[in-house]
């Protein structure tokens, strides 16, 4: 049984004046519903950004808002019954990746994302979590601080093997380290050799560095579920462990959302400034290409590349990426809305973790698809492996002959000697 009240008094709590105040100014324009993938590729008025939070807009109304008193008088905004929650799965998690480019847009400077975001955390408060998240939660990243599942002896053996693997040396766990970088399960899982990159790369460098058994994770399923308690484990357990180091940088791998959470979000979670820098990984390597750390070979090619949103958009690493391709020789063609306006690959915010929104993402990746056949380009490089395997399922499915490629993987193939 679902509990619709506790949600309700959850987000009803969380969402503080700002918010309300956000809600109030929307002007109804309908900007935001031309800047949502979901909204363009199906047309359905329902994913409309505005209107996704809308049930929770009647709730705050009725409860908190300022006419709270004439709503519930003349029963304008109709109590929240015990099976619309489950509807709402549908536009909280489903239909809405928290790309952030309704907030570019909005006129009013309404950050819909944002209160997506808090209207999943009342979602999560209410038990409301779509299911395909909470095996990850419950069963895995709860119990072990890994979505994946991953004991620390497992994942030291992993990071071990993958070091044999590919003929890199592998540091795990050493006491002291400049530079902590962090671990995406789905690299882990799918793209190892992006692990293998990060430390050749490092190594090239001399740097100080070492993976952290004790802290380590970048995904942060918690985060994109809802769940401010786990989402502030995780980032705690990553802090605890590069401060253990005296890490001066925390490296934040291909993958999107832990990364904004480790630049914006985690002071605020440990309520101190952060002892170290936080860099996205695309962020170091154009800092040593530009400070002569890192000697790149040329590697010419014609391509193009994909912004992650939580990378670009959301967590200003626009040009690092561009300094890359310039210094490797790649003639770089770029997407239509290429930079902060890029558009979501269509799995972002967890709608890749749930299966029944696989036809919405279907959709969205067909925005993707159209940009990138319009380059006529063969490759498409990209710096987030959430998004890598997103457009690599979509490419699939639609029998695409385009390559998807990692961008830290073409520095570490074409490092000098
Ligand atoms: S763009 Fe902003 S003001 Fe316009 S409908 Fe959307 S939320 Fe409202
Ligand atoms: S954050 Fe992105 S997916 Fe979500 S409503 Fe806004 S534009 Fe649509």
């Amino acid at each position: 049984m679902t509990d619709v009240a506790a949600g309700m008094r959850g987000f009803v709590s969380n969402f503080g004046p700002t918010a309300a105040l956000a809600m109030e100014s929307c002007v109804h324009c309908g900007r935001c519903a031309e800047a949502c993938q979901f909204y363009v590729q199906t047309e359905d008025p329902r994913y409309t950004p505005i209107h996704k939070i809308a049930p929770f807009k009647q709730a705050y109304e009725r409860e908190v808002g300022p006419f709270a008193f004439v709503y519930r008088l003349f029963g304008l905004a109709p109590k929240v019954t015990e099976a619309e929650p489950t509807k709402w799965q549908d536009l909280i998690y489903d239909s809405c990746n928290m790309c952030g480019r309704c907030s570019l847009i909005c006129p009013m400077g309404i950050d819909i994302a944002d209160l997506v975001e808090q209207a999943r955390h009342g979602m999560c408060e209410a038990g409301l979590v779509p299911t395909d998240f909470l095996g990850v939660l419950e069963e895995k990243e709860h119990a072990t601080g890994s979505p994946f599942g991953l004991t620390t002896a497992a994942l030291e053996k992993m990071l071990h093997d993958i070091g044999t693997r590919h003929g890199v040396v592998m540091h795990v766990d050493e006491p002291t380290a400049d530079i902590i970088p962090t671990v995406s399960s789905i690299d882990l899982k799918t793209y190892p050799s992006s692990m293998a990159a990060i430390a050749k790369i490092l190594n090239h460098m001399g740097a100080s560095w070492t993976f952290r058994t004790d802290g380590f994770d970048a995904d942060n399923v918690s985060l994109t579920a809802g769940d401010r308690i786990g989402q502030r484990s995780v980032t705690l357990g990553v802090i605890r462990a590069a401060k253990a180091c005296g890490a001066k940088v925390l490296l934040m791998p291909e993958c999107g959302h832990s990364f904004t959470e480790m630049r914006w979000e985690a002071a605020n979670q440990s309520g101190a400034a952060l002892p170290f820098r936080v860099l996205q990984i695309t962020e170091l390597l154009a800092e040593g290409i530009s400070d002569g750390r890192i000697r790149v070979n040329k590697a010419p090619q014609t391509a193009t590349y994909h912004d992650a949103c939580q990378l670009s958009r959301r967590g200003g690493a626009t040009a690092a990426p561009r300094i890359i391709l310039q210094a490797l020789g790649v003639d770089l063609h770029e997407l239509e809305d290429a930079g902060d306006a890029n558009w979501c690959c269509g799995g972002g915010g967890g709608v890749a973790l749930i299966k029944r929104a696989q036809p919405l993402r279907d959709m969205a990746f067909q925005i993707k698809q159209r940009q990138v056949e319009a380059t006529g380009v063969a490759t498409v490089y990209t710096s987030c492996s959430g998004c890598r395997q997103t457009l690599d399922h979509g490419g699939k499915a639609v029998g695409w002959n385009k390559t998807v490629a990692s961008l830290l993987e073409l520095v570490a193939d074409n490092l000098k000697d």
